[in-house]
C-alpha cells in the first residue's frame, strides 16, 4: 500500500500535529481505502488556536483596509496558482467530480477572495448624522474579534473560503474547524496560506466535532460562530454557546422544491431539475439540492419521460475522470443513511421511477467496488407528508409530486420544515413573480438552479445569518458634541 500522506493543523503560523498526538484516517470515498491521516485535535489545540488568533487580532484589525486587501489578493493568487492541485485533493477527499472542483469550485475561489479584497473598503465605511451645529453622530464598523467557522464535508474549500475571506476582510482573525470526513483540502489550503498571511490570522484545527469543535464553541475567546452543517449540530452549538452569548450564523439543510409549470421550456427544465439541481450536483450532497420536484399535471408524464432520459446519461464512476458526471457518497456512514431512504421510500409505498441500486451494483468499474455508490434515484408520490418528502436525504435521491394550480404548488412547496431555496420553471412572468413572493425560502431561482449570486441565507430550519463582509462587523455609535 502506498505511504499515507500526513497533514497538520495550522496554529499561530506553525504546522503542528494534534497536541495529544492523535490522528484520524481519511478515506477515499470512491474506493473505501484510507489515503491520508489528519490530526485528531482536542481542547488543548482549541486553546492554542484561540490564543494564536487573539494574539494576531490587534495588528490585523489595525491594518488599513488597503493593506488587508493586499493580503487577500495574494490569497486569491495562491488559489489560482494551485487550482489544479486543490481541485484534485478536494475530489479525492470527498468524491466531488473533478469537473465540479476544477471548473466550478476553484475558479470560484479566486473570484471570492478577490471580491473579499475589494470589500475591505466597505468594512470600514460608517454613517454620519448631522444633529445641527456642534452635534455629529457617527458609526464605525468594527470586527467581532476571533471568529470560528465550522464547515461541513461536502464543499470544504468553498465553505472555508466563504467563512475566512469575509471575516478577514472585516478585520477579524479566524479559526476554521473542518469536517472530519473531508479535512485534507482545508489543511493543504492552510499550508499554502501560511506563506501569505501573518501568523495567527488564519488557523485551521482538525478533529471531531465533540472533541475539538465543542471546546472552540464554548471558548470565551471566540467572539462569533458561523456554522454550515446540519440542524442537529446547529441545536447543539446554539446550546453550547449560550453561556457566552455568542452571535451565530447558521447555514443549515434543505429540502428544496423545484417546481415545473406546464408552460415551461421542458427540455431546459428536464436538465435543470435532474442534473443541475441534484444528481450531478455533488451526487445530491448539496444543501440547496432540489430534492422535491413538483410538476404540473398536464406535463407530468412527459417530464418523467424526459427526466428518465436525462438521468440515463449520467456517468457514475471515478471522480478523477473528466468523463464522470456523478461521484460517490462521502463516507460509509452517509452511504448507510442515504440507502436507508431507498428502503423507507419503498416501505412508504412511493413508486420507484428510476435508480434504486447502491454499492458495487451501482458502478460499472470493478476497481471502485469498495466505494460508496448510489444510483440517481427518483421516487414518485402524491403525498408530501412521506418521510422521503420531508427529511433531508443529502444524496442522489429525489421525489416527484404532481400539482394542479399555483396555490397547490405553493402549499406543497411550503409544507416543509426547511426553507433554504426553491426553483421555478415557467415562461409566465406573473407566475414567476407570485411564486417568488409566496415561497418561504431564502432564495428562489427562476428557469435556473444553483447559481449563487447573493449570500445563501435560509429561513425556518434552514437557519439564519450568512457570510458576508458586513455580517462580520458590528456598528459602534458615537455622538460628538462641541
Ligand atoms: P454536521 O452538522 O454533521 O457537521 C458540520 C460540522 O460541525 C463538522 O465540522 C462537524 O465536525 C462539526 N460539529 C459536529 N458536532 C459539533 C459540536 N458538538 N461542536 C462543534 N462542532 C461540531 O454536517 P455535515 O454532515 O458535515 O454536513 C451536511 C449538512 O450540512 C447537511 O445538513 C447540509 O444541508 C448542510 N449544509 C448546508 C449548507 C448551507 O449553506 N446552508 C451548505 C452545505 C451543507
Amino acid at each position: 500500500m502506498p505511504e499515507l500522506r500526513e497533514y497538520s493543523n495550522l496554529i499561530g503560523g506553525e504546522l503542528r500535529p494534534a497536541a495529544g498526538g492523535g490522528t484520524l484516517d481519511s478515506v477515499d470515498p470512491a474506493t473505501g481505502e484510507v489515503w491520508a491521516r489528519i490530526p485528531r485535535g482536542g481542547a488543548e489545540d482549541a486553546d492554542a488556536a484561540v490564543a494564536a488568533a487573539r494574539a494576531a487580532f490587534p495588528k490585523w484589525a489595525g491594518l488599513p483596509a488597503a493593506a488587508r486587501a493586499h493580503h487577500l489578493r495574494r490569497v486569491a493568487e495562491v488559489f489560482a496558482e494551485h487550482a489544479r492541485e486543490l481541485a484534485e485533493l478536494e475530489t479525492r477527499d470527498n468524491g466531488r467530480t473533478i469537473t465540479e472542483t476544477s471548473r466550478r469550485d476553484l475558479p470560484g475561489m479566486t473570484y471570492l477572495w478577490t471580491n473579499a479584497a475589494a470589500e475591505c473598503a466597505a468594512a470600514v465605511e460608517g454613517r454620519s448624522v448631522d444633529f445641527g451645529p456642534g452635534s455629529l453622530g457617527v458609526t464605525r464598523r468594527e470586527p467581532y474579534g476571533v471568529t470560528l467557522g465550522i464547515i461541513p464535508w461536502n464543499s470544504p474549500i468553498s465553505t472555508l473560503s466563504a467563512k475566512a475571506a469575509f471575516a478577514l476582510a472585516a478585520g477579524n482573525t479566524v479559526i476554521i474547524k473542518p469536517a472530519e470526513q473531508a479535512t485534507v483540502s482545508s489543511l493543504r489550503v492552510a499550508e499554502l496560506l501560511r506563506e501569505v498571511l501573518p501568523p495567527g490570522v488564519l488557523n485551521v484545527v482538525s478533529g471531531l466535532g465533540e472533541e475539538v469543535g465543542d471546546p472552540l464553541v464554548r471558548h470565551r475567546g471566540v467572539n462569533k460562530i458561523s456554522l454550515t452543517g446540519s440542524v442537529d449540530t446547529a441545536r447543539i452549538i446554539t446550546r453550547a454557546s449560550a453561556d457566552s452569548l455568542k452571535p451565530l450564523a447558521l447555514e443549515l439543510g434543505g429540502k428544496s422544491p423545484n417546481i415545473v409549470f406546464a408552460d415551461a421550456d421542458l427540455d431546459r427544465a428536464a436538465v435543470g431539475v435532474t442534473t443541475q439541481a441534484i444528481f450531478t450536483a455533488n451526487a445530491g450532497q448539496i444543501c440547496y439540492g432540489g430534492s422535491r420536484i413538483l410538476v404540473q399535471r398536464p406535463v407530468y408524464d412527459e417530464m418523467l419521460h424526459r427526466m428518465k432520459a436525462v438521468a440515463a446519461g449520467i456517468e457514475l464512476g471515478d471522480p478523477m475522470s473528466p468523463d464522470t458526471t456523478m461521484g460517490p457518497i462521502v463516507s460509509r456512514e452517509q452511504f448507510e443513511r442515504v440507502t436507508s431512504y431507498l428502503e423507507i421510500g419503498a416501505k412508504e409505498g412511493a413508486e420507484l421511477v428510476f435508480g434504486g441500486r447502491s454499492g458495487a451494483e451501482a458502478v460499472a468499474d470493478d476497481r471502485l467496488a469498495g466505494g460508496y455508490w448510489v444510483e440517481p434515484t427518483l421516487f414518485a408520490t402524491t403525498d408530501n407528508a412521506l418521510r422521503i418528502c420531508q427529511e433531508e436525504i443529502f444524496g442522489p435521491v429525489a421525489v416527484v409530486l404532481p400539482f394542479d394550480t399555483e396555490e397547490e404548488a405553493l402549499a406543497i412547496a411550503n409544507d416543509s420544515a426547511y426553507g433554504l431555496a426553491a426553483g421555478v420553471w415557467t415562461r409566465d412572468l406573473g407566475t414567476a413573480q407570485r411564486m417568488f413572493r409566496g415561497l418561504e425560502t431564502g432564495t428562489v431561482w427562476v428557469n435556473t438552479f444553483r447559481k449563487v449570486m447573493f449570500p445563501l441565507e435560509g429561513v425556518k430550519d434552514s437557519g439564519y445569518g450568512h457570510d458576508s463582509v458586513l455580517a462580520y462587523t458590528r456598528e459602534k455609535a458615537g455622538l460628538f458634541e462641541i
